[in-house]
């Protein structure tokens, strides 16, 4: 293994999505070269179209449920090929119990091979519909097993199974994450998440679609502090494994969120409700204690920041979609705020660099 941290072979499965986009961009800034993996289900080139040229970005076409064969050294592996969205991993249910369980096992493969370390991302939907709240890395979990979310719950719930046996088996450096809800630029624009969902359809005047009467909650964590603590848990320490819940423990209603797209896009969109999806949680807020103790860890953006961001982000690919433009992280954004506040965004001057 390389012992220059600073300057790292770094694998990156799933690396044209939305929070592997976003991770790809800061490894490579910090001086890594990072090889991007993806069979682009839900993830889109244009995501990384903007590092196709560096000398330190490869992007390889490869679909995680086959053996990943490279040559050469590599001192990280993160694994975050999976679709995400409810929408998309139900439309293919065995090919994502297959991306989860094989990506995993092909991601740990390779990682035994070249004895690099594998961060896994995992997810708070190993908690299933929580019987538990908040949720430490304690509990075990309440998911309805022959669900239609249990394509992807049990999917990673394995994956989570391999990696610890992997580590016990063959001593492979693994990091389990366990993501709480994320969201940020980059978002795809049919994602189906709510973020992403809510501010398209305000964008565009279309009804917001609120499912069931809205009570139910999510903690949202700014992609920008996810990526952080991602870092931090593969830098940290060999006895640091996890799992380790990665998310913000503000936790809101799903109403909520509605309320506070439509006031900041002054959107002239109306609330339609929608039956509430089979086996959706009701609540989920991550216990953070342990990310914040052996990673010093915690979010730092706040929702209404971080949502008026994606909302630019959003506004710049409906209104303006010939342009390209990679955002930059928020915290460099601070000073620089060009939407005056409540305005409806229109120009964006400075907060995303070409
Ligand atoms: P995303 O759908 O935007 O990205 C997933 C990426 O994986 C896409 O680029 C997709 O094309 C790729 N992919 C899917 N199947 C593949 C396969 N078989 N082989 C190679 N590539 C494949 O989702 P995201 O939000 O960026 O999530 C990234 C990871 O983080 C996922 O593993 C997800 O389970 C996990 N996670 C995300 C959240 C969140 O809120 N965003 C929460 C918990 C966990
Ligand atoms: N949701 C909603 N309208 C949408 C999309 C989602 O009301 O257009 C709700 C969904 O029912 C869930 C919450 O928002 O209660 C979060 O859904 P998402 O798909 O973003 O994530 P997950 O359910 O996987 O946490």
């Amino acid at each position: 293994m390389n012992g220059n941290t600073s300057n790292m072979m770094i694998v990156v499965t799933g690396g044209a999505g939305f929070i592997g986009s976003n991770l790809c961009d800061r490894l490579v800034q910090k001086g890594h070269n990072v090889v991007c993996v993806d069979n682009l289900f839900t993830g889109q080139l244009a995501n990384v179209r903007p590092l196709m040229n560096h000398p330190r970005f490869t992007f390889i076409e490869h679909d995680m449920r086959e053996p990943l064969a490279m040559a050469g050294s590599i001192d990280r592996i993160y694994n975050l090929a999976c679709p995400a969205s409810p929408r998309h991993y139900q439309r293919d249910p065995i090919g994502t119990m297959r991306t989860c369980v094989l990506g995993a096992y092909h991601a740990l493969e390779l990682g035994r091979e070249k004895r690099a370390r594998v961060l896994q991302a995992s997810t708070s939907e190993v908690y299933g519909d929580p019987e538990l709240h908040p949720q430490p890395e304690s509990y075990h979990g309440h998911v309805n097993v022959t669900g239609p979310r249990a394509c992807y719950d049990e999917g990673k719930r394995s994956a989570e199974t391999l990696f610890f046996d992997y580590h016990r088996q063959h001593g492979v450096a693994v990091k389990v994450a366990r993501i709480f809800n994320t969201y940020g630029p980059r978002m795809l624009e049919d994602d189906g998440r709510v973020v992403s969902n809510f501010i398209v359809q305000a964008l565009r005047d279309k009804p917001i679609t609120l499912y069931g009467d809205g009570s139910q909650t999510r903690s949202f964590c700014y992609v920008d502090d996810l990526l952080t603590g991602l870092e931090l848990l593969m830098e940290s320490p060999a006895d640091v494994i996890g799992p380790c819940n990665l998310g913000n423990p503000r936790e809101v209603t799903i109403k909520e969120i509605a309320r506070m797209v439509l006031d900041r896009t002054r959107s002239r969109s109306s609330i339609e409700h929608r039956p509430l999806p089979q086996d959706d949680p009701k609540r989920r807020q991550p216990v953070i204690d342990r990310a914040r103790s052996l990673l010093g860890w915690r979010p730092r953006v706040e929702l209404e920041d971080g949502l008026r961001d994606t909302i630019d982000y959003f506004s710049l690919k409906i209104f303006s979609p010939g342009e390209t433009l990679i955002p930059v992280p928020v915290r460099a954004l601070a000073m620089n705020r060009a939407t005056p506040g409540g305005s409806r965004p229109s120009s964006l001057n400075g907060r995303f660099a070409q």
